[in-house]
């Protein structure tokens, strides 16, 4: 039998800048390329709705990229190997790490049971810039605030890997490929939404260029001042191509680096390097705490007393709650499967303080609704909001959704792109309808408690019961 070499595709979704690939592609042996759809093995919670669907059609395409040479496996990881090793003679396997707690564990034994089987086994690195173990304070302890961890922690540290391009020859092992196996894995499911929302993305490696050309090309040299503002169309939008791998942080970082040789010290690229930081900053708190997608990073939450009303939650998911940033924030992520990080940030601020819900419920919501749901990054950010993680919002800071409004969207261009019924009312009272007078409502065909909700709660009493709350602990 012929010696074969198998690529695990993971969250690695790519053939250039691909460490795994790059190495077997050098062991001149054939290679088949797998994917195992391994859901089921994990024993925290499965893949959230909309991550599914962008998988989905990044399979289809990486399929065409391979020139429909991707196998597509379901099941537990292990069995699968048994029945391969069973089919081919298999001399090598590789693939590049992940970082979810039950994917290192699960990876670990599977490890020791292939070197058993006499196999070459080898993982990379492909798709952090620093690995979590490499980067400890003095005393080997992880950090837990950003500042230190990002400039004396991974900046003081080696280089990250320099990215590479897709291998020139790859030998691919030629096999009978099911047609449907992508189809089979039932990753779309038949709610309309499914249909329609990804057709406002490019899912594939070519819509990651794309939109990686874009931002480079203009958007980046106003970054810093930008991205506040979710009107201004200055972020990258990579997230979801970044969490599947189709474009890979090590690009993105010497792209920039690049661009500082002729721009020194350009705030912009620095800010969009330190905001590749925080990603690093969410994977290391998860490595090194992998709880803190489940757990309060601060025990003191642990006691605190949420409501966690039922209805209000509904009121949020659906963008009812009164307040247009909060609502257009909300329907942006149902509309688009994705939300601007300003925005991420004042409908986080609003759930837990003023509607003093627990943020894991926001953290689900979030999970099965973003296209970039990502374990590390979300968690993350929802504890981050909630002022219960590691180098935190304190929890004393409750943004307000009526300044934060005019502050961060003061033309209204984002409130009422997604919230039409209010695009007449003046940007005076846009994101406090309920001050504009009764005719200026009614000129702008704003009926309260008719077409736009009133305010569920009133978020000065609200506050002050959030920090009252907060006090008890
Ligand atoms: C409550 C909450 C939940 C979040 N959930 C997720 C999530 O599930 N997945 C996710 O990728 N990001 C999450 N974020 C972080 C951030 O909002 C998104 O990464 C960002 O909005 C993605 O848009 P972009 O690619 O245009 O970002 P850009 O501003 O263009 O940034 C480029 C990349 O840097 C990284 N990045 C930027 N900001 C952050 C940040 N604050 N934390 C970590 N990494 C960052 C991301 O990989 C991002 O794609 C969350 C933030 C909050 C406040």
């Amino acid at each position: 039998m012929q010696k074969v070499a198998i690529n695990w595709f993971r969250k690695d979704l790519r053939l250039h800048d691909n460490p795994s690939l790059d190495y077997l592609s050098k062991l001149s042996i054939p290679i088949i390329n797998i994917f195992i759809w391994d859901d089921e093995e994990s024993t925290e919670k499965p893949l959230g709705g909309a991550t599914k669907v962008w998988l989905y059609h990044s399979l289809h395409d990486l399929n065409k990229q391979l020139g429909n040479k991707l196998m597509v496996l379901s099941g537990k990881a292990e069995n699968i190997y048994v029945d391969l090793l069973k089919k081919y003679q298999i001399k090598a396997i590789s693939w590049n790490r992940c970082y979810e707690p039950w994917r290192i564990k699960r990876d670990k034994s599977l490890k020791k049971f292939l070197e058993t089987q006499n196999i070459q086994v080898r993982s990379f690195n492909g798709s952090l810039l620093w690995e979590p173990w490499n980067i400890l304070k003095k005393d080997s302890t992880p950090y837990k605030v950003y500042s230190p961890f990002f400039k004396r922690g991974c900046l003081d540290s080696a280089p990250p890997r320099q990215p590479t391009k897709k291998p020139k020859t790859l030998n691919l092992l030629d096999f009978e490929n099911k047609k449907s196996a992508i189809d089979d894995l039932k990753l779309v499911p038949s709610q309309s939404w499914a249909k329609i929302i990804p057709r406002k993305w490019n899912i594939s490696g070519s819509g990651a260029n794309e939109k990686k050309n874009i931002f480079f090309n203009s958007k980046i040299f106003k970054y810093k001042n930008g991205r506040n503002f979710p009107s201004m169309n200055s972020v990258s939008g990579l997230s979801p191509y970044i969490n599947w791998g189709q474009i890979s942080v090590n690009e993105l970082w010497y792209k920039c680096q690049d661009l500082l040789k002729t721009k020194k010290q350009n705030v912009d690229i620095l800010h969009f390097l330190s905001e590749l930081g925080w990603r690093e900053f969410s994977y290391n708190l998860l490595y090194h705490f992998p709880q803190i997608n489940i757990n309060n990073f601060q025990k003191k939450f642990d006691n605190f007393p949420w409501i966690n009303s039922e209805s209000l939650i509904k009121k949020w998911q659906k963008g009812e709650t009164g307040y247009p940033i909060v609502d257009a924030g909300m329907k942006e992520l149902r509309t688009t499967g994705y939300m601007h990080n300003r925005v991420r940030m004042i409908v986080g601020s609003f759930l837990v303080k003023n509607l003093l819900v627990d943020w894991r419920r926001g953290e689900e919501w979030f999970w099965d609704n973003l296209f970039d749901a990502d374990m590390a990054n979300n968690s993350a950010g929802w504890q981050w909001v909630g002022g219960s993680g590691a180098d935190a919002a304190p929890y004393f800071r409750i943004f307000n959704p009526i300044t934060q409004g005019q502050k961060f969207d003061p033309e209204g261009g984002y409130t009422r792109h997604f919230l039409p019924v209010l695009s007449k009312l003046p940007s005076k009272f846009l994101f406090n309808p309920w001050d504009a007078p009764t005719d200026m409502r009614e000129q702008a065909s704003v009926f309260l408690g008719k077409n736009y909700p009133y305010p569920i709660v009133d978020v000065k009493d609200s506050r002050q019961k959030a920090l009252e709350a907060f006090k008890s602990l």
